[in-house]
């Protein structure tokens, strides 16, 4: 393979940067720009071991010392031989030992080129690679843990032992057509469908976390809408940890909508705060209210947002889209002890997916407690707090049920996309099974989950596929 070069460390001055280099001639260009103080070659150094030395510019002058590591396959991030030369981490030495290795024979690396190269070497599968430009763009504890499992190899090992015990049936399948005289049996055609069986019981379990993967990784877009007044503000505020909203007792203070990421509920949020629904004559809240219906029609989550008063006086029922809902009952410590109104009640049950009871300025535990026992007599499930809104999105996310740290969790809609390609094949090989179908037939369908499974880990994917998904990387990884 040709030697590429980058550096491998963010943009800007720092106390250290890494230039990777990998290739062929990887160790060549590194020897030609780097004069070790003990005066070895490179080629005669240690593999993986830190050689303290000077660094030469393209003209052959010292511009810096620092430190040579050579990898030589297929042990090496890459699985080629590779040299990181650590630098100071100035922006111009960095950028001169980095113009010093393409003169001495290295090319610039494309985005993303050394996992690849890592991916094409068999050093990582695909899913795993893909974690790799995940783990870089973590910015919640969430995202970093669902891509340093994968990366790591959770979702590629679960996938791999599918694939394996496939391959086990499609073996025993291939004897059963080159020799059509000697029967399978009832045991070989029992262990064929329970394999079978299991192998998609296994793949729709992992299919089963792409909901929550999804959620961790591109986020929900959340929508807090409702009345002027009822506290939406204090909610974002609460729910992001930062005094961005403006919070006042006059309505009609929101008009732009503010938007933050948070991470909430095991999950990420992409939360906006809108402006009051409600009939307004002022040119400017109007616009807002505009804003914020549209917002609300864009929502892939709603937290609509009413008072405690509200369930008394029975606040008439709002239009809301067909996504997930959550009710938030706002100043349930101004809750002053009335029965709740009949058709507020059953416009939450036929409306929300989950109640949550809260209290914006109050001790939620104890002023929420008598609202949420009039609730209880009705019937009807509300949790308390923040803590209870943070549960009710986890359980409609499914974030309690999967440890991102071990469990072999999806993320990406092209994961998604052939491992339902897998369950499809499977469920026709499990009917097929069933119904007597020849062993040829049977086959073929094995033989096409096989192949869709193994699309998902990268090994039957086509090139052009794997050049969409490197170059979202960035340079240097
Ligand atoms: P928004 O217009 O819906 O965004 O409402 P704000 O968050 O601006 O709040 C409106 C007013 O209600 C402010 O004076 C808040 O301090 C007050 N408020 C918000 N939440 C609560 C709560 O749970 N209890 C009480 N008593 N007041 C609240």
């Amino acid at each position: 393979m040709s030697t590429i070069a980058a550096i491998s460390t963010p943009r800007g001055k720092g106390g250290i940067a890494v230039i990777r280099i990998s290739g062929d001639d990887a160790i060549g260009v590194a020897e030609r720009m780097f004069r070790a103080r003990s005066g070895k070659a490179l080629a005669e150094c240690r593999n993986r071991s830190a050689i303290y030395g000077d660094i030469l510019d393209a003209s052959g002058n010292i511009c810096d010392s620092g430190i040579c590591v050579v990898f030589r396959g297929p042990n090496s991030f890459t699985g080629e031989d590779s040299c990181e030369i650590s630098c100071h981490g100035g922006t111009y030495v960095t950028m001169t030992v980095l113009t010093s290795a393409l003169a001495h024979g290295a090319s610039p690396a494309a985005p993303g080129e050394f996992t690849k190269r890592a991916f094409i070497n068999g050093k990582l599968s695909l899913t795993e690679a893909e974690a790799v430009g995940k783990l870089i763009d973590s910015d919640t504890e969430e995202r970093m843990r669902l891509s340093s499992g994968a990366m790591r190899g959770n979702v590629s090992r679960e996938i791999k032992k599918i694939a394996d015990s496939l391959i086990g049936v499609m073996t025993a399948l291939y004897a059963a057509i080159d020799y059509p005289d000697e029967d399978i049996g009832t045991e070989g055609e029992d262990m064929i469908e329970g394999v079978v069986n299991g192998a998609l019981a296994d793949v729709c379990r992992i299919l089963d976390t792409y909901k929550t993967g999804k959620a961790v990784s591109d986020g929900v877009k959340t929508v807090i809408c409702g009345r002027p007044n009822v506290g939406k503000s204090s909610l974002f505020n609460r729910m992001t940890g930062e005094d961005s909203a403006i919070v006042t007792s006059v309505a009609g203070t929101t008009r732009d909508i503010l938007r933050e990421s948070v991470s909430f509920g095991g999950i990420t949020l992409r939360l906006s705060d809108t402006a009051g629904l409600h009939e307004s004559d002022d040119v400017v809240e109007k616009i807002g209210i505009d804003r914020a219906n549209d917002e609300i029609g864009k929502a892939e989550l709603v937290m609509a947002v009413y008072t405690a008063e509200d369930c008394v006086t029975g606040y008439p029922p709002t239009e809301l889209p067909s996504c997930p809902k959550i009710a938030v009952i706002n100043k349930s410590d101004l809750y002053g002890g009335e029965a709740p109104h009949p058709a507020f009640v059953s416009y939450l049950k036929d409306s929300f997916d989950r109640v949550v009871l809260l209290s914006c300025t109050g001790n939620e535990a104890n002023v929420c407690a008598a609202l949420k026992g009039r609730f209880d007599e009705l019937g009807m499930k509300t949790d308390i707090g923040i803590d209870g809104l943070a549960q009710a999105v986890s359980e409609l996310y499914g974030s309690d049920k999967i440890d991102l740290t071990n469990d072999a969790v999806i993320w990406d809609v092209r994961q998604q996309a052939s491992l339902s390609r897998a369950a499809e094949w499977l469920r026709e090989a499990s009917a097929a099974l069933a119904s007597g179908d020849s062993v040829d037939a049977v086959c073929t369908t094995v033989e096409a989950a096989a192949a869709s499974l193994s699309e998902t880990d990268g090994r039957g994917i086509t090139e052009e596929i794997v050049d969409g998904i490197f170059h979202r990387f960035c340079v240097g990884k």
